[in-house]
């Protein structure tokens, strides 16, 4: 059972981080790579996690740019293979680097996508259910980067309320507690 109903990680949020491995928007690590680059993780299995909405424009940008570069190399290739400076080769490469990059994008994205409909095709109900016995269970933390994946699917003011509930329901120490340990009388 979720602790966040809040916030339900299994309906797909094209602008919030999502694992391949577990199907789901699961909480990150924010880690950095050498170079600065963040580097979300997945706290379920490590695997790096995804933004669909930023890598569809690239995806598609890289395996047009295949297309075009891939076409014009194979037609200029007949024409250059007396000439002195050939393109074709260079192009061709260009075209197979990023066809690389770009299929590796769409072979993720595709899981996405297959994903997000079968989810769009359950009902609130059904979503919610599946939320609360997901393998994954997002669980409730102060921190910085569980404010940075909580604000992926609230606004800043629920955000707050969902820090106020769970400060309030902490349980309050209390001095008189029974809970106490109860040291057995010493045995003379
Ligand atoms: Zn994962």
């Amino acid at each position: 059972m979720r602790e966040m109903p809040e916030i339900n990680h299994c309906i797909p949020n094209r602008n919030a981080f999502w694992c391949a491995k577990c199907f789901t928007h699961s909480q990150f690590y924010l880690e950095s790579e050498r170079d600065g680059t963040p580097r979300y993780s997945c706290r379920e299995c490590g695997f790096a996690m995804f933004r669909p909405g930023e890598v569809v424009p690239w995806m598609n940008g890289l395996l047009f740019g295949t297309l075009l570069l891939g076409g014009v190399g194979v037609s200029l290739l007949p024409h250059e293979l007396e000439t002195y400076w050939q393109w074709s080769p260079v192009c061709l490469a260009f075209a197979g680097f990023f066809g690389l990059i770009g299929g590796m994008m769409w072979f993720y994205m595709r899981k996405y996508f297959k994903w997000s409909l079968r989810q769009s095709l359950k009902s609130k109900n059904a979503l919610e259910q599946e939320a609360d016995v997901h393998r994954y269970i997002p669980n409730y933390e102060s921190s910085e980067e569980f404010d940075i994946w909580a604000l992926q699917f609230l606004a800043q003011s629920d955000l707050q309320e969902l820090h106020d509930r769970f400060v309030q329901s902490q349980p309050s120490v209390d001095k008189d507690s029974n809970d106490s340990l109860q040291l057995p009388p010493p045995n003379y």
